[in-house]
């Protein structure tokens, strides 16, 4: 990951959402649609104060379908709206603006009652690194914009992004938070989805983890993909096999290495199909 998070870290991004929330009217928080809860940042109530959430499930062209739908309704609440999306095909953004559009309904109708304008509802994107801020800014936008985070000493004029339609207008900084790695799987789920980089932890046990994973969720599609018949129920002899079909041999034995790289790759580049990493049941929220 490009940011090591260090307890100043955390408290100095805090305070520039703090900041932030003075401003708008909604928060936009980005998650992954594969690994929801590993990809948000825990204290994300405490820290948005009760201001209407649009919890979006980005990255859901990469998910499974069925788990996303789970998802969808196991995050609502009264002052949440959630969608799916994938930003990088701009698919599900005009959910996204009706979702903006429901958690202002009430405060819009009583405005309009009074006789006044509500004008454009105003966002902030927050997320942890990688879960496509910019890439959704850039599309709501329907331009390129560069999109930066906070930058330590620069302080720099919030800018309002107009969407496109004019509904809405966004914050151009998105808020940074941080992920909670103190849960080892919450890192593992991470890393097998590539938001993390694979040097925080041990490659050979990321690899591991996502064989187990992808045997005990996608059985049907692992197997069509490494032309498996039977899969064995240990996972290093599951990375040995993979190896061996994918011919990763020297010297009479399969390259770990090489084999858990292939493994990770395959599943990050969507060669093993739609995969989810995580289900609201397995936080006891179905
Ligand atoms: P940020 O760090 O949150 O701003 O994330 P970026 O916008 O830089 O996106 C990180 C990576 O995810 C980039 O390679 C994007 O192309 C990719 N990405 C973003 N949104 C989506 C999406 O909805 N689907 C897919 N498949 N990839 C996405």
């Amino acid at each position: 990951m490009a940011i090591q998070w260090f307890p100043g870290h955390m408290a100095k991004a805090r305070r520039q959402v703090t900041e932030k929330l003075k401003l708008i009217d909604v928060v936009i928080e980005l998650v992954d649609a594969r690994v929801p809860q590993s990809s948000r940042n825990p204290m994300v109530d405490e820290i948005t104060e009760g201001k209407p959430r649009l919890i979006v499930l980005n990255k859901a062209d990469m998910a499974d379908p069925v788990v996303t739908d789970a998802w969808l309704r196991a995050l609502k609440r009264d002052d949440i709206e959630v969608v799916a999306v994938d930003a990088k095909h701009s698919k599900g953004l005009k959910q996204l603006m009706s979702g903006a559009e429901k958690l202002m309904q009430e405060k819009h109708d009583r405005m309009r009652e009074k006789g006044r304008n509500p004008g454009p509802i105003r966002a902030l994107i927050i997320g942890i690194p990688n879960v496509g801020k910019s890439t959704l800014i850039n599309r709501l936008a329907g331009r390129n914009i560069a999109v930066t985070g906070d930058r330590p000493g620069v302080t720099k004029r919030q800018q309002w992004i107009k969407m496109k339609g004019g509904e809405m207008e966004l914050l151009d900084t998105p808020g940074i938070l941080w992920p909670k790695f103190e849960d080892q799987m919450v890192g593992y789920r991470l890393a097998a989805t590539g938001a993390i980089k694979d040097d925080i932890l041990n490659l050979d046990d990321i690899a591991l983890y996502t064989a187990r994973e992808l045997s005990a969720r996608y059985p049907d599609q692992l197997k069509e993909r490494f032309k498996i018949d039977q899969l064995p129920e240990d996972a290093v002899e599951l990375l040995e096999l993979i190896g061996k079909k994918r011919g990763l041999v020297s010297g009479g034995y399969v390259d770990f290495e090489k084999a858990s790289e292939l493994l990770l790759n395959e599943l990050r580049h969507e060669k093993i199909g739609r995969v989810s990493l995580e289900t609201p049941a397995d936080h006891d929220m179905a």
